[in-house]
């Protein structure tokens, strides 16, 4: 067997890609992710290194002046680009997941205003459903978009939003009064534009700082603080409230798909130091990968990163060939997520004291890995939509 995480099937035009990515990752990330992930420090010059690659664009249509390529594509590059540094991935996550709403749901003025920068990097996105009382559920959302004139006020504050200061647009997820019964139709998602940065970056909108986070260092995670922001009907996506909550959950499904990418980078990347390490460390006269102990966990450390790769691919190719996906997402995203957590572990495990220094690698990977067991739904959220799911298919007549 070749190296793990190899993908059957590919075009050409994958292929090149992704030989482009590795290269790119080998090269511009590795060397210096770990000293920017202590700094907490932006990382500029990948990005901009990123943008040059068309990796904002990649999966925005030819027509839009994006690269015009599959959610597969997307993700094996994530996948690539979070084996070299997760923090990374996340500049592009929230970016890919606006343009992919915009894409699906967006009027074709909302598509023309916005694609074309999006393909080139010049407006990038962000993402924001959490509030400061909820995360998973999504329905008890409180902030508040008020109909005045011919436009909206909204007022109200989000939590956790990835790149939110770096954006320049935010797909928001509002309460709406549409009448209707279920919560889940008087919700709509706004295109809020502002500018890069902290403090007032809209009239009505204060993006406070960064949170100080565990790991996941680099990339800026904020709230948003919303005071009376005027906004137009016309940045109502899709034209039309009270379709939030749905298109929210479809950026959601695709975005599962991105974290499980996520999640095999990272675990594959744990695999490649615990292995490297396992045959340079000598123990009682032999490498430790000789003791049967060391070379079982290596096992099942390689038997969890091609599972999870495996699950991953079939979830972004059912979505690909236009099938409905929520279930293979969950399940990509859940075993991804906690198996991406056991690997690295075994891998700290090998590394023995040396994993608890900040000057290896395995360090950063090992507060990277717990946030892929919270990112676009817990594994208890991810239970709770397979479990539902396979009950609907196995009920008994
Ligand atoms: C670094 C970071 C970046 C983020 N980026 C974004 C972003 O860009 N945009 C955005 O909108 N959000 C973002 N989030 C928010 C993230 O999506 C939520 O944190 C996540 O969905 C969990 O929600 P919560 O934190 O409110 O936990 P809660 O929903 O309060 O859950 C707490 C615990 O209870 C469990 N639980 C909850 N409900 C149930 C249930 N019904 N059954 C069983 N168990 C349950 C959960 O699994 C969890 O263990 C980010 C979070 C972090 C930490």
């Amino acid at each position: 067997m070749p190296r793990l995480c190899q993908t059957e099937g590919l075009s050409e035009d994958q292929t090149e890609i992704l030989k482009a990515v590795r290269q790119f990752v080998d090269e511009k990330i590795i060397p210096v992710a770990t000293e920017l992930e202590h700094k907490d420090e932006y990382p500029t010059e990948i990005v901009e290194g990123l943008k040059e690659l068309g990796i904002f664009g990649l999966m925005i249509p030819e027509e839009y002046d994006g690269l015009g390529e599959s959610l597969l594509t997307y993700a094996l590059c994530v996948e690539e680009i979070a084996r070299g540094w997760m923090s990374v991935s996340g500049v592009i996550n929230t970016h890919f997941i606006v343009a992919y709403m915009l894409m699906h749901h967006g009027t074709d003025e909302q598509k023309q205003k916005y694609l074309p920068r999006m393909a080139t990097g010049e407006v990038r996105g962000a993402f924001s459903m959490s509030e400061p009382g909820l995360g998973s559920d999504v329905a008890a959302i409180s902030t508040k978009a008020t109909r005045e004139g011919d436009g909206y006020v909204i007022n109200g504050q989000k939590m956790w939003l990835t790149n939110g200061g770096s954006s320049t647009l935010i797909a928001v997820l509002t309460k709406t009064d549409e009448g209707a019964e279920t919560p889940y139709k008087n919700m709509t998602t706004f295109l809020v534009e502002k500018e890069p940065g902290f403090g007032e970056t809209a009239p009505g909108l204060t993006i406070p700082g960064k949170i100080d986070k565990m790991g996941y260092k680099g990339v800026d995670t904020t709230e948003a603080i919303f005071e009376n922001h005027r906004i137009g009907a016309d940045q109502v996506l899709g034209g039309e409230p009270g379709k939030g909550f749905y298109q929210m959950m479809d950026g959601v499904e695709v975005g599962r798909v991105n974290v499980a990418a996520r999640a095999c980078g990272i675990a594959n990347r744990a695999f490649e130091l615990g292995i490297a390490y396992a045959q340079q460390r000598e123990t009682f006269g032999k490498p430790i990968a000789e003791h049967q102990a060391v070379l079982f966990r290596l096992a099942e450390m390689a038997t969890k990163v091609e599972t999870a790769h495996t699950m991953m691919v079939k979830a972004a190719r059912l979505k690909d060939s236009g099938q409905r996906m929520d279930v293979e997402a969950g399940m990509a995203k859940m075993v991804a997520s906690e198996y991406c957590n056991e690997v690295v572990e075994a891998s700290f495990r090998i590394h023995g004291g040396y994993g608890y220094s900040k000057e290896y690698e395995i360090e950063r990977l090992y507060r990277e890995a717990a946030f892929m067991l919270i990112g676009e739904g817990t594994s208890d959220i991810q239970k709770m939509i397979i479990g539902r799911s396979v009950l609907k298919d196995y009920k008994l007549r």
